[in-house]
């Protein structure tokens, strides 16, 4: 699936990838899905090449691996994270993997380090001993396929956001990021989960988690959450990479609480200070650490405390790939899965 201009996706052949270096693996892509950063590309928002593959989101059987692979090995069934790190430089060996000076990004173009996607059926991945995990026995592909992306960063909204047990969370935006979070605050044994969103299907699907809903426009969330807690959540988390919701979760925090941006920004975004100082708010942001996230999140999945198979909503082939970007541009889909 390449991109061709905004609007625009198309299928085309490729020649088939080749190992680039030693700890290289090329994954026979099983299942891959489609994430609401594909669809800044599909707009144009985010500018790559005109025939550039996409996607970073994928499962599937090792078909090929360099001499210095030693995690994974030819035959077995893998996922991997949405970009690569390299393991050695400053940032990996604090464990910062997703701050790597080498870090490249699955299908985002040569400003991210010229990675062609996954909505393919053949994937070159450097770094495999980092970037891949076997899936644990058990895991369905459309489960493993969130763990090294969309839950890593959901677990990093809510752990990395330093949630206790018996805290509140607001999550903004109840995409399948925003759903995951509910999930893993759940997990993390917060008391109070407010869920806001104005699309009716996805406020319901929160409920279902555990989450207490609030329609963003039809209801007052603001209001809500002071009757709920009397002061506000522990931690907001803006899950939408919005302004207004930005705005709103700086709101929704309670003194001394923290916000968890999680929405992706790449432009100068106003934020009230005066809000965030007088307040004493943390805020958090940037990319999920999911390499370092990654083992957690596959033990979660595999013992289904974590469990996203019900936000996968279509399988599609891989060759309909530009009808489902349509779909999913439309929002009718929460996660369309890709089967090459
Ligand atoms: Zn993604
Ligand atoms: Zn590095």
């Amino acid at each position: 699936m390449t991109f061709q201009a905004p609007g625009e996706v198309r299928i085309e052949e490729r020649p088939d990838p080749s190992l680039q270096a030693p700890d290289d693996a090329i994954v026979r892509v099983e299942s891959t899905g489609i994430c609401g950063s594909d669809l800044h590309i599909y707009h144009g928002r985010v500018q790559i090449e005109p025939g550039f593959v996409i996607g970073h989101e994928y499962v599937g059987t090792v078909a090929n691996a360099g001499d210095a692979v030693s995690e994974v090995a030819v035959g077995d069934r893998v996922l991997g994270t949405y970009g690569t790190a390299c393991g050695g430089c400053f940032f990996c060996r604090r464990g910062e993997y997703h701050k790597c000076d080498e870090s490249r990004v699955f299908g985002h173009g040569a400003t991210l380090g010229s990675l062609q996607g996954a909505q393919a059926e053949l994937l070159l991945v450097p770094h495999a001993n980092l970037v891949l995990r076997r899936v644990p026995e058990g895991i369905s592909d459309d489960a493993a396929l969130f763990a090294g992306d969309v839950a890593g960063t959901a677990y990093h909204a809510i752990v990395e956001a330093g949630l206790e047990p018996g805290g509140s969370v607001a999550v903004l935006g109840l995409g399948p990021v925003g759903l995951c979070a509910v999930q893993v605050a759940r997990a993390a044994g917060a008391a109070l989960i407010v869920a806001v969103d104005s699309v009716a299907e996805r406020l319901r699907v929160a409920e279902s988690l555990g989450a207490t809903p609030v329609h963003l426009t039809d209801e007052d969330p603001r209001g809500a959450v002071k009757r709920l807690t009397g002061r506000g959540v522990d931690l907001a988390i803006d899950a939408v990479g919005h302004p207004e919701a930005l705005d709103l979760a700086c709101r929704l925090a309670r003194k001394a609480g923290t916000v968890s941006v999680t929405g992706v920004y790449a432009e100068r975004t106003e934020v009230h200070m005066g809000v965030v100082w007088i307040k004493a708010l943390t805020l958090r942001t940037g990319h999920a650490n999911v390499i370092g996230h990654l083992d957690r999140v596959l033990a979660m999945l595999a013992s289904g405390v974590l469990d996203p198979t019900p936000l996968v909503t279509h399988h599609m082939p891989l060759d309909e790939a530009a009808d489902a970007y349509a779909v999913y541009d439309r929002r009718e889909a929460l996660k369309i899965v890709l089967v090459p």
